[in-house]
């Protein structure tokens, strides 16, 4: 009875194993050919606006080939010292480089009486030069993957609780510093102005695919996109497993798929953020996203 048991669970684990490390071969395929992927991604994101039948302003990490492209075999270490332009080319009132485009976020409130109820979005920016403590989401075997020191011990956790269920929550993209982000972003507007589109309507098309720097949950390291980056995640069980235990932990799913006027952002399965357990549960129960429970929506 034991060894039939014993093989059912490894049965489990490899092809839980399998499903992830099918996106482990693609960020491979990506580097290896990062260009013709891109072409592939775009008319994936288009075609997916046309399904959804909105109007999309702000995709967060849709853009599997942004993320892959940037996180290897380029490293937070290294990408630190690059030199990444700030001046802006062009500035306004509010002095955030891509206000030209439209884009005027109004500072994060970071003195939040609960700092795991931060708000960063379309609409509120981290403040210049915010860098969060960080810390190894999982004790070991992703020695690339941060998040806030703060949040890390509660993905550690639940990756561990998962794991004992045969379930493998790898982490794909946690923490992203404001000059990597800033890096994906000015890609994905050269790519439109190649593509002949003004600037301005660059920077906005650029907007679809990937959130301007300083606005996305990941440059606080506050989120961690997991297992995958396509939206049907949500037909695997791990997604099962984060929507039934996910909150126990202290994670939401941040962009449901019915809030998507709210939050300006598509149905994003793979994204998780930390809020803390008695928030994360009173969102679960009652279904509200973060700008509703926070009053903002
Ligand atoms: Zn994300």
């Amino acid at each position: 009875m034991k060894k039939y048991f014993i093989a059912a669970v490894a049965g489990i684990l490899a092809v839980s194993l399998a499903a992830c490390s099918a996106d482990d071969t693609k960020s491979d395929r990506t580097e290896k050919n990062s260009k013709k992927h891109t072409y592939t991604s775009e008319r994936e994101s288009e075609s997916k606006s046309d399904y959804l039948g909105i109007e999309l302003t702000f995709h967060d990490e849709t853009d599997t080939v942004t993320e892959h492209e940037t996180d290897a075999p380029e490293t937070e270490k290294h990408t630190e010292s690059v030199e990444v332009p700030t001046k802006p080319e062009e500035t306004s009132d509010s002095g955030y480089k891509y206000a030209y485009a439209g884009f005027e976020p109004a500072y994060a409130d970071m003195n939040v009486s609960d700092w795991r109820l931060i708000l960063v979005n379309r609409d509120y920016i981290l403040p210049d030069g915010y860098k969060p403590e960080l810390a190894n989401a999982v004790e070991s075997g992703f020695d690339d993957m941060y998040l806030d020191e703060r949040v890390a011990p509660y993905y550690n956790e639940m990756y561990k609780a998962a794991y004992e269920d045969g379930i493998h929550l790898v982490p794909v993209s946690g923490y992203r510093s404001v000059e990597r982000q800033t890096r994906n972003f000015e890609r994905k507007i050269n790519y439109y102005i190649d593509q002949g589109y003004s600037k301005v309507e660059a920077t906005q098309e650029a907007a679809t695919i990937i959130l301007p720097p300083g606005t996305s949950e990941h440059n606080a390291g506050l989120a961690m996109d997991i297992c995958s980056l396509e939206q049907n995640f949500e037909d695997t069980k791990e997604f099962e497993w984060l929507c039934e235990n996910a909150a126990d932990y202290g994670f939401i799913l941040r962009y449901p798929e019915d809030k998507q006027d709210i939050t300006k952002i598509i149905y994003e399965p793979w994204h998780w953020r930390y809020v803390g357990v008695e928030a994360a549960k009173e969102m679960k129960a009652s279904g509200e996203c973060l700008e509703e429970y926070l009053g903002l929506a």
